[in-house]
């Protein structure tokens, strides 16, 4: 067994030692336990979150992953062998298998059988994975967009933020879906997506840009950036609006930039609400049915929503690594090779 260990907590970029790879002996399984192969892994921005250093565990919305301790990620795999009633050998599952070749994982890690998906690679991590439950809980139950509103979603070519466009544009028929992302080629890849507009806010007339395409401002925001992203939308948000916040990446690796717009919210009685996927965590089967069905229907695009990098086990942090620089459209997914 090949396994990344949290090597020492980061403050700020990730560093080279910030991991350690080790090598152990699989254990013996106790009863209850799966030994897993791992076929592909989830790679979350949270991850950076959750091994923060010296992050206050009564504020932290999960327990963090402490120097020593194995990292922790989501991932599929192939169940080798079973003492559990509950999970088979030869069982493909979606669980939190961590950055390992081979684990042994008590039956509660594994969340649910992994589903496929015609087009897609690995639909329990993107299509129909947490991320789609997350744009979906954004949308639905935080946002509740009606086909009246103006849609704005920064992120808009990541994992939650592409899924969000196509639920506002294809599921909710909002007037109008405006995205926000890097790059002019991502961009256009959003509005292929359905985007009525997306702005790069790499641009330097982001600003100018930006209120072009929202000349009716937009009745609710689908924020999973943060920063400078966020300062600029905020005067761009109509009265009374409303601001669903599921991520910050901008800041999550130290350098937060400040939001000196945030006098916005009172003059123009913005709402913002902070959100977790774990809160819906009850209904996560039935929203990833729902998915599924709207998959089916052609209602969701499937070919293209993941970038699937195959990576050896040894660079599992530097293809993670890509999220904070960028380099995915839709799902950044980890396949593992020998
Ligand atoms: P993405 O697929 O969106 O990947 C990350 C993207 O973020 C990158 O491709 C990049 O896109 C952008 N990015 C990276 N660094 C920066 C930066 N410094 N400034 C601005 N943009 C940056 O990841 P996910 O879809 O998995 O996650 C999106 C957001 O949703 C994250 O903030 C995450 O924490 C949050 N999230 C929250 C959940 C919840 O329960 N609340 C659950 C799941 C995710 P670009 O090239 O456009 O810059």
């Amino acid at each position: 067994q090949k396994i990344w260990i949290v090597n020492e907590n980061p403050s700020a970029e990730v560093q080279r030692n910030t991991f350690r790879l080790e090598t152990r002996p699989i254990p013996a399984l106790k009863d209850g336990e799966v030994l897993v192969q791992t076929e592909y892994i989830s790679n979350d921005p949270a991850q950076r979150g959750w091994i923060q250093k010296d992050s206050d565990p009564d504020r932290a919305y999960v327990k963090p992953v402490r120097a020593g301790e194995a990292m922790r990620a989501s991932g599929v795999g192939k169940i080798l062998s079973s003492k559990s009633t509950k999970w088979k050998e030869g069982q493909r599952v979606y669980g939190y298998l961590g950055w390992a070749d081979y684990v042994v994982l008590p039956e509660q890690a594994i969340v649910m059988e992994a589903i496929d998906l015609p087009g897609v690679t690995c639909a329990s991590l993107s299509t129909l994975g947490m991320v789609a439950v997350t744009a979906y809980q954004g949308i639905f139950d935080v946002l509740d967009c009606k086909p009246e509103h103006t849609v704005l979603v920064s992120g808009a070519a990541g994992a939650v933020g592409s899924a969000a466009i196509q639920y506002a544009k294809n599921i909710v028929n909002a007037k109008r879906v405006v995205g926000i992302a890097g790059g002019p080629e991502k961009c256009r890849w959003v509005e292929s997506l359905g985007a009525d507009a997306c702005v790069d806010y790499k641009d330097p007339n982001f600003a100018a840009n930006l209120k072009a395409a929202l000349p009716e401002y937009a009745d609710r925001y689908f924020e999973n950036v943060g920063g400078n992203v966020l300062n600029t939308a905020l005067p761009l948000i109509k009265r009374y609006g409303k601001i669903g916040v599921c991520g910050m990446i901008s800041g999550y690796n130290g350098k937060v930039e400040p939001i000196s717009r945030i006098f916005e919210v009172i003059s123009n009685r913005i709402t913002i609400q902070g959100f977790l996927v774990l809160d819906v965590a009850d209904r996560y089967g039935a929203i990833v049915q729902t998915v599924a069905r709207w998959a089916k229907a052609g209602k969701i695009q499937l070919n293209d929503s993941e970038t699937v990098v195959p990576t050896k086990i040894d660079d599992i942090p530097k293809t993670w690594q890509r999220l904070f620089r960028g380099e995915n459209r839709g799902k950044l997914v980890t396949q593992l090779v020998a």
